[in-house]
């Protein structure tokens, strides 16, 4: 079996994990985070570029802001998508009010916009909340 490249979440730390032990919670070498996370994570602009650009594992992003109610009523249900996808998908989420130019970056018109990567590129897009089926599907390709 292979490894697969991930970047922490935490650190930005770049780790190889053997492809079977992916869904077997593997933690970051230097911090000791889990590479896999069953919840969302919130990432810096930094550990996103790098996290997008090394990834071997796809990578969702959710650009979000606190004052958009749509993104607030859509946490839960993409929290349960991480939690369904743990060992496949990374999912993760991105303050644009935080930082506004991520936001400019990555092109977000809309918020919550989702942003799926793939080996260094942007693969898909979604602007507009999904709940929790459709989100997971979305996720997972
Ligand atoms: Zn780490």
């Amino acid at each position: 079996m292979g490894t697969k490249t991930l970047t922490c979440l935490s650190c930005a730390q770049l780790n190889r994990v053997p492809y079977d032990r992916l869904s077997a919670a593997p933690k970051c070498g230097s911090c000791g985070k889990g590479l896999m996370p069953t919840k969302p994570v919130d990432v810096t602009p930094a550990v996103l570029q790098k996290a997008i650009a090394k990834d071997e594992v796809p990578l969702v992003v959710d650009f979000w802001a606190p004052w958009c109610g749509p993104c607030k009523a859509m946490a839960p249900d993409y929290a349960k998508a991480a939690q369904a996808l743990r060992g496949e998908v990374r999912l993760v989420k991105l303050n644009t009010q935080d930082h506004q130019s991520a936001g400019a970056r990555y092109r977000i018109r809309a918020i919550p916009t989702l942003v799926r990567f793939l080996h260094g590129k942007e693969h898909k897009r979604q602007s507009g909340a999904l709940r929790a089926t459709a989100l997971i599907a979305w996720c997972k390709g």
